[in-house]
């Protein structure tokens, strides 16, 4: 059966070029690669071909404010409209009225659906001691599908043995801030660990989230240098898969580091790159609600083409 890989980068949208936004400038050969040679600011223009779909995706969804991770990611990985469900933008953890659909109908459940007896979906990030520790752990929007959906989140031992991805590619945060002892890694060394899990089952989710600490300040990096990171991963990435039975998706849930002028969200719309067998499900694709569909719909049509 094919595989997709689903990166999610936080806080990445397609703002105009200009001195206050990083993404337009700087020599980055992978993200080129991903947009089919264009920079990742708007107007991106729109292309799709049998292994390939760019486009930009809304993430204001209809909705009056300035689009938070709470709904957009709810969005994003349920399909349903999170946004209109709440009333409001809402983030960054999950609100209360998004639970059912994010119970019920998340992407990880609905790609066991098609095969109910094996592992199929995995979420690759690494999760810390002190995250299963907490005395009441806040969950996010990913880590409550994982939960709903039965999808384990992976440790520190599964970290240290490659088995899973750091949120921030090199680890650093774990040494430097939680203190913990695991031995550091590039970028690429990120690509190749991720690819491993990828290549284990039919959906791989990975999350990022560095790009809207970035966009925040809450963290103290250059937007360059995280960029530069984040290319060289996806470059690694890019060399590893096949697109004859890969699909590597990237998306993120609302803008902020393309607008260096403030440190808040933007209505930006977002990227999103489909490179491998899958693009052409998502050439309808214009809003964050059309994502999940897209994959289930990829996904069930290749279940179909090779049972068992
Ligand atoms: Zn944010």
């Amino acid at each position: 059966m094919r595989r997709l890989l689903f990166v999610f980068v936080d806080g990445v949208g397609l703002g105009p070029a200009g001195p206050e936004n990083p993404l337009a400038h700087g020599s980055r050969p992978a993200f080129r690669q991903l947009s089919g040679g264009a920079a990742w600011t708007r107007p991106l223009p729109t292309r799709q071909s049998a292994h390939r779909v760019v486009r930009s995706l809304d993430a204001t969804l209809g909705v009056d404010g300035l689009p938070q991770s709470g709904t957009g990611q709810a969005t994003l990985f349920t399909g349903v409209n999170c946004a209109e469900r709440v009333g409001r933008h809402f983030g960054p953890f999950p609100h209360s009225a998004t639970h059912a659909a994010l119970d019920h109908r998340n992407l990880f459940q609905r790609v066991q659906a098609l095969s109910p007896t094996s592992a199929p979906a995995a979420f690759a990030n690494a999760f810390p001691p002190q995250f299963f520790e907490a005395s009441s752990r806040r969950e996010t929007v990913t880590t409550r599908c994982c939960t709903s959906a039965d999808v384990s989140l992976r440790t520190l031992d599964a970290l240290r043995a490659r088995r899973a991805v750091a949120a921030d590619l090199t680890a650093r945060g774990w040494r430097e801030t939680l203190q913990l002892d695991v031995a550091p890694r590039t970028p690429a060394d990120a690509a190749e660990h991720l690819v491993a899990t990828h290549r284990a089952h039919t959906l791989t989710l990975f999350e990022h989230f560095q790009t809207d600490k970035v966009g925040h300040r809450r963290i103290d990096l250059a937007p360059d240098v995280l960029l530069g990171r984040l290319d060289r991963f996806l470059g690694r990435l890019l060399t590893l898969l096949d697109p004859a039975h890969d699909t590597l998706l990237l998306t993120s849930d609302h803008g902020n580091l393309e607008d260096t002028r403030h440190t808040q969200h933007t209505r930006n719309p977002v990227p999103l790159f489909v490179y491998g067998w899958a693009a052409p499900y998502f050439t309808h694709a214009r809003s964050l609600t059309d994502v999940t569909p897209a994959i289930a719909t990829a996904l069930e049509a290749t279940a179909r083409a090779t049972p068992g």
